[in-house]
């Protein structure tokens, strides 16, 4: 942390968490990649001056608390924010930090960075959406960033987003270019593809069951024709499989609705 902060002139980053899982944070650890930057760890200490993080920083409490007043004030920041944002009972379902002995919520911080910070960043579904965080009876009333915040966001995306697309944003604002997003406020060179339509399962066979290899799984639900991404080309750990290579339907995890309700889930549980 004292390597990244060593470098003053790049853009800071300040990474929020509310209500999620923290697997967009474990999808973002496990980056690699043969070209620099090769690791998460590489990004931390080389390319971006990270200020906070709940899960990857030490600090905490009132140290917190400085750290974000710092980045206020200087205004030169880009927020990223993972989870969605409870608004019932005053927000006070979730508060990441205390100020003078009184818990910040979780909406009033977001809303205090978002509208101070350079770029607003959603890295998952429940902050882009709401996503699983808002699914179901929602009774912490969990809404989208853009919707708690009022501020146009940057939409990674997925559930998790694939570390590659949460890397690609960050390395296109660290370096001042505009990001093209399409109606959901998805990155256009991300996700513009149709999953159908770049499926090497489009002439196969279509499966019946679970387990077989190799099929078209449309008839088990497949949300390939609905969802846009690049997960048969660029695949899953570090270009292992995807979801659909490994058997398992696409669930369609980078559309605004996701979870939804939809025979996949009936036909899966
Ligand atoms: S988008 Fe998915 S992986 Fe990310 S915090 Fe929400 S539930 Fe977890
Ligand atoms: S497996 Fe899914 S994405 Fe692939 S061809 Fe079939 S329906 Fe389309």
């Amino acid at each position: 942390m004292s390597e990244a902060l060593a470098n003053p002139s790049a853009p800071s980053v300040i990474w929020l968490q509310g209500s999620g899982c923290t697997g967009c944070t474990i999808s973002f650890l496990n980056y690699v990649s043969a070209t620099a930057p090769q690791s998460a760890a590489d990004i931390l200490i080389t390319n971006i001056n990270l200020l906070y993080h709940p899960n990857l920083s030490a600090a905490a409490g009132s140290t917190v608390a400085d750290v974000i007043a710092k980045a206020v004030a200087a205004g030169n920041f880009i927020l990223i924010v993972e989870g969605g944002v409870p608004t019932a009972f005053g927000g006070r379902a979730c508060a990441p930090w205390s100020e003078g002995g009184v818990e910040v919520t979780f909406l009033a911080a977001v809303q205090r960075l978002a509208a101070k910070a350079l770029k607003v960043v959603c890295v998952g579904n429940c902050a882009s959406f709401g996503g699983v965080s808002a699914s179901g009876s929602n009774p912490t009333a969990v809404q989208s960033v853009k919707v708690a915040t009022g501020k146009t966001t940057i939409n990674v995306a997925g559930c998790p987003p694939h570390p590659d697309w949460i890397v690609w944003t960050l390395v296109q604002l660290l370096q001042g270019k505009t990001i093209a997003v399409d109606t959901y406020g998805r990155p256009k060179t991300l996700y513009s593809k149709r999953i159908h339509d770049i499926c090497p399962f489009r002439e196969a066979d279509e499966a019946k069951t679970f387990g077989v290899a190799g099929r078209c799984l449309e008839e088990l639900g497949c949300r390939g024709p609905s969802t846009y991404a690049n997960c048969p080309t660029n695949k899953w750990n570090n270009g292992v499989n995807w979801c659909i290579g490994a058997g398992a339907p696409c669930i369609g995890c980078t559309s605004s609705t996701f979870p939804g309700t939809s025979a996949l889930f009936k036909t899966a549980s």
